[in-house]
């Protein structure tokens, strides 16, 4: 990885309170080219499968591939690329506030305070299971939870088919709300299997382990495995709009809004929002970022879902179902990525109900609020 020449005069501090040395997450995205971090896919997939009770479905992506990193694998790229470069330093402190005034950014840690000409926040230093707005959240701020627990096991015999992922499988009960499992085999022996609800609350922690064995169980009629590594996450699904930048502090990943509100991804828009702060340095020597017309609209779909989603006018396994059914998975992605056409997305929208749809659509458009105006 070179670095801009814009950079190569300029300090870089990065402060980050963790070491970075727990493999605690694994990024799923999809891309048609060999991305930055090529060198670091641990596996990768042209086959995926959609499971749900009324549909399912298995198809090629191509030319998408679904890829997978693990993020000890990042943190240890991140880190020996920072090595690389004599004017990027980084410090293992706490970061206690971080403030912008006459164009300054102002970081105060445990240990020290700073002063720069840019800082890139991605510390969330709210509650992560609480609306931003608290008490004054209005009727049509929606915060649902993605939460998920993952387990990578291991078989001794050869089991799993290594060329194809279970990107969805909605057979599960969807009592909670929306509910789904997702199997990645990295090997035929290997898999993360996956339990992702999307719902208000969080269960009790033996929930999640209840329903990862019964699935391995009843699904992929697995009995003997064992687990080599697992993971747990909680991401916002809200149509809030967080600040992009407020002075010379630009914010960026779930601290930035960047969970895509209907669909809990973040690592492709996390990455495209960094080329745009790299771009736009390079070429002015600050950033103004706002948000685009395209930002706005998908805010919208994603708004609509959430809507549907959270007043429980239709299930998500059903939503998904429909859209996975009458569309090929490329014109999905697309979508998902926020890089569809309006042909596609009218496309998408033709392929769910109008009578769930419309009104929600209506009244996000007719509501009053800020919820999409920025
Ligand atoms: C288990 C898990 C799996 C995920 N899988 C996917 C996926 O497959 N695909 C996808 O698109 N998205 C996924 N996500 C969502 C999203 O991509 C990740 O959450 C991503 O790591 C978000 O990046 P971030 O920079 O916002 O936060 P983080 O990666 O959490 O980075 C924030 C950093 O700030 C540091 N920090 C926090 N507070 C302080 C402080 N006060 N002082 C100093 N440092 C501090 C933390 O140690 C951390 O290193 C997943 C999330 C999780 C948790």
């Amino acid at each position: 990885m070179m670095q801009e020449p814009f950079f190569q005069d300029k300090k870089i501090l990065v402060i980050e309170q963790s070491p970075k040395t727990v493999n605690d997450r694994t990024w799923c995205f999809w891309e048609k080219e060999a991305g930055l971090f090529e060198p670091i896919v641990h596996h990768r997939w042209q086959t995926l499968r959609f499971y749900s009770g009324s549909f399912s479905k298995e198809f090629s992506i191509s030319p998408y591939q679904y890829k997978m990193i693990r993020g000890i694998d990042l943190y240890a790229l991140v880190k020996k690329t920072a090595a690389a470069h004599t004017n990027v330093e980084w410090r293992q402190e706490k970061v206690t506030a971080i403030t912008t005034e006459n164009e300054l950014a102002l970081v105060t840690t445990d240990k020290a305070s700073y002063t720069a000409e840019y800082v890139f926040n991605s510390i969330h230093f709210g509650d992560i299971m609480q609306h931003p707005l608290g008490a004054q959240k209005g009727s049509r701020d929606v915060y649902l939870l993605q939460h998920f627990k993952g387990w990578v096991i291991e078989t001794t015999e050869p089991v799993f088919d290594a060329a194809k992922a279970t990107f969805m499988d909605f057979r599960v009960s969807q009592e909670q709300g929306t509910t789904f499992f997702y199997v990645l085999p990295a090997s035929p022996t290997t898999a993360l299997v996956e339990y992702t609800l999307f719902t208000e609350k969080l269960l009790p922690p033996e929930a999640y382990d209840e329903a990862l064995k019964g699935y391995i169980e009843s699904y992929l009629k697995l009995k003997n495995y064992t687990i080599q590594h697992e993971e747990f996450g909680v991401i916002p699904m809200t149509n809030h709009r967080f600040p992009l930048q407020q002075g010379r502090v630009v914010y960026t990943g779930i601290a930035g809004g960047q969970a895509k509100g209907s669909s809990g991804y973040a690592f492709r828009f996390i990455q495209k929002r960094a080329e745009a702060i790299v771009r736009s340095l390079a070429a002015c020597k600050q950033i103004d970022l706002h948000h685009s017309f395209t930002n706005s609209k998908f805010a919208l779909y994603d708004s609509v879902l959430l809507q549907v989603l959270a007043k429980r006018k239709m299930p998500g396994s059903e939503i998904f179902a429909a859209i996975f059914r009458h569309n090929p998975p490329q014109r999905v992605l697309r979508f998902l990525d926020n890089e569809s056409s309006l042909l596609d997305d009218l496309q998408i929208m033709r392929s769910v109900p109008t009578a769930v749809f419309l009104p929600a659509a209506l009244q996000e458009l007719t509501g009053k609020g800020s919820t999409f105006t920025g």
